[in-house]
């Protein structure tokens, strides 16, 4: 038998459970991932003749030194496995700028505009052209696949927000941005939170400069939610931070199939979290 090695709580004749909580950081736990049966993209099982590997997030957005130390690679059907290199470029070249390598001259698939105040200075500069939630919600697939062991299917409610304020380009030319959701600000804090209890099933991977952590949580209604983080390098330094509230990528969705059995629930506590309150790697007062 085991000795206890720490003090449980309640009475001394309350059932203990061992548990631990899903996390994939160390070589091995990364490399089960690749023998997953299915497909991680559509969910389907997966015959040995027809698997590809892919890596999530992409491995080329990742500096020459990050590649190998880590990477999470999943199993996937070849033709699940197309149709964003564009999306990939895109976010490869924004996640390049900040572990510090700019695109090249004539080969960037940036496109910045700038808004101008009345002496003709730009005042909010901002990325357009490119909606990069549809490859976040790929990654994000991929993350519940390794942590859980299952697809994800979303069944109801899913959002992402990403690192940097988001707005739209008006036909006038005018941009509109968008309001800060108060879900937003609620995830950020039951991140920060579960993170100071160490209730965090995570995912690291690339050299730790990709690190997904999440946290399972029901609604007023009843209904099972994941809330997540995503951080690749420190991007949400990219943002405009002057003119906005500081802000990271988090999100909630889901799934189908309610809470995965091996998944790690909210903690109840309640207690203030310090720092930036859009930001879940901000935790400083
Ligand atoms: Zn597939």
């Amino acid at each position: 038998m085991r000795k206890a090695t720490s003090r449980c709580w309640g009475s001394e004749r309350e059932l203990c459970y061992a548990t631990t909580m899903p996390t994939i950081a160390d070589q091995r736990a990364i490399r089960e991932c690749s023998k997953l049966p299915f497909c991680y993209l559509c969910g389907n099982p997966l015959k040995r003749s027809e698997r590809t590997r892919d890596h999530v997030p992409p491995k080329a957005i990742f500096a020459e030194e990050d590649r190998g130390v880590n990477p999470l690679i999943l199993p996937a059907h070849p033709q699940c496995n197309t149709g964003q290199s564009v999306g990939d470029e895109v976010i490869g070249q924004l996640v390049a700028i900040a572990h510090g390598k700019l695109p090249k001259p004539g080969k960037t698939k940036l496109k910045f505009g700038a808004i101008v105040d009345d002496s003709g200075k730009p005042s909010h500069e901002f990325l357009t052209g490119h909606d990069l939630r549809p490859l976040i919600w790929r990654f994000i697939k991929g993350f519940h696949a390794a942590l859980y062991r299952e697809p994800l299917v979303v069944n109801g409610r899913a959002n992402v927000h990403m690192p940097f304020p988001e707005g739209k380009q008006l036909l006038n030319g005018r941009v509109e941005f968008s309001e800060v959701l108060p879900q937003q600000r609620l995830i950020t804090e039951e991140i920060k939170k579960n993170r100071l209890v160490g209730n965090l099933d995570s995912v690291r991977c690339f050299n730790d400069q990709c690190v997904y952590e999440c946290v399972w949580v029901s609604d007023d209604s009843g209904q099972t939610l994941c809330m997540f983080a995503l951080r690749l390098y420190d991007w949400e330094k990219l943002a405009d931070r002057q003119n906005f509230t500081p802000r990271g990528c988090v999100g909630l969705y889901s799934p189908a199939t309610g809470k995965p059995r091996t998944s790690t629930r909210g903690t109840s506590l309640i207690f203030p979290v310090s720092g930036e309150p859009l930001d879940p790697y901000d935790e400083d007062p």
